[in-house]
């Protein structure tokens, strides 16, 4: 860190934090296979898909009951916690994310997008209500409950081959565009939208700081690279982050 201006950082009013798989890995998740079950050797790609669910939707019902025990069972780890103190550290902090866990949600963090939904929910596929998926799954674990409308509720989450929801998007990208941090972490970046808001904020001339285990296609246009896991650098840097901001 020696060779980086704590200036810009100093500085920041507006902060986007963009957060990935990365983040969640730490508290036992892996986007989509925890530890063990018997969905471990499931591919996502066969089951978090509309065509699934219209084939057989009790089976896409059980995978996500399994998955919401699996998140319901994860803890928040450092790396989230650390998250909810920039809230008061910055005037204005919003952290997007891909996960859809819940966890950043649960450590505290009050100014999220999820731009893939949340697992914490379900959704009516025919009106749109949506209602806390732990109650959905009390009501059935076999078969996906139905609406007071006659249709079916789903998790609330983005699955393959279907759009982001387009105010969330455009959200994230207007806030993208106007931060003067944005900090990217526990993302390949290789995955729409990260590509495109890393761009964008880039381009409006915030400072990018990247922390991820590995290189990604962005992390030439890094001010600061962190190459280690988020559980580490995050609260590590949230210790520099109170320094620097620190009135002198
Ligand atoms: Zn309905």
């Amino acid at each position: 860190m020696a060779s980086f201006d704590p200036d810009r950082i100093r500085t920041a009013e507006r902060v986007v934090v963009f957060s990935g798989a990365g983040v969640s890995k730490e508290s036992g998740l892996d986007t989509f296979r925890g530890a063990g079950g018997l969905w471990e050797r499931m591919r996502p790609e066969e089951l978090a898909t509309p065509q699934a669910f219209r084939r057989d939707p009790g089976k896409v019902w059980r995978w996500y009951g399994w998955r919401w025990d699996t998140a319901a069972k994860a803890e928040p780890n450092p790396a989230h916690l650390a998250l909810v103190e920039w809230e008061s550290l910055f005037p204005e902090l919003l952290v997007i994310t891909q996960n859809v866990d819940g966890l950043h949600r649960r450590a505290g963090t009050r100014s999220l997008l999820e731009v893939h939904g949340t697992l914490l929910r379900a959704r009516c596929e025919r009106c749109g209500r949506t209602r806390d998926m732990g109650e959905a799954l009390a009501e059935s674990r076999e078969e996906p409950p139905a609406c007071s409308c006659g249709g079916r509720f789903r998790p609330a989450v983005v699955w393959f081959g279907e759009n982001l929801d387009e105010a969330v998007l455009s959200r994230a990208y207007e806030e993208a565009a106007s931060c003067e941090l944005f900090v990217s972490v526990g993302t390949s970046s290789t995955v729409y939208p990260a590509a495109g808001l890393i761009e964008v904020a880039h381009r409006a001339g915030a400072c990018f700081i990247e922390v991820n285990p590995e290189p990604t296609p962005f992390s030439d246009l890094a001010d600061l690279r962190l190459a280690a896991p988020a559980g580490e650098a995050i609260p590590k840097l949230t210790e520099e982050i109170r320094r620097w901001r620190q009135p002198s």
